[in-house]
């Protein structure tokens, strides 16, 4: 079986909204304990922790998403963002490189499911 892969910006979004989503279910597991002050209060910044740090990360995002660099996918003609000198398309999940010295190489090992043997 082939691992997934997705592009980089998906997957640190992925990333994000899973911090924003932990951050409420810690603050929740607080509520539990509304009894004890203080277990309440450290469930609470914890829970705030994680979504600030979601925002930090939302915020690295944007900054990222100025560097990256527009392609159509060749596989699937979709306008995608390549983030580096290689990342994935966003749709369809096509390794792209913006490299010609790095086609087929860097991603030689992870995505011989494609299996085309070059002849
Ligand atoms: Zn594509």
């Amino acid at each position: 079986m082939a691992k997934k892969y997705s592009s980089k910006i998906n997957k640190i979004r992925t990333f994000a909204l899973s911090l924003i989503f932990i951050g409420f279910i810690v603050m929740y597991i607080g509520i539990f304990f509304r009894t004890n002050v203080w277990i309440v209060s450290t469930f609470m910044l914890l829970g705030l922790l994680f979504i600030i740090a979601s925002t930090v990360v939302y915020f690295w995002i944007g900054m990222l998403s100025t560097k990256t660099v527009l392609v159509t996918c060749p596989n699937c003609e979709k306008q995608t963002k390549v983030l580096g000198r290689v990342d994935m398309c966003m749709y369809c999940n096509e390794p792209l490189t913006l490299d010609p010295n790095l086609e087929g190489i860097e991603f030689d090992e992870k995505y011989n499911r494609r299996g085309t043997k070059e002849s």
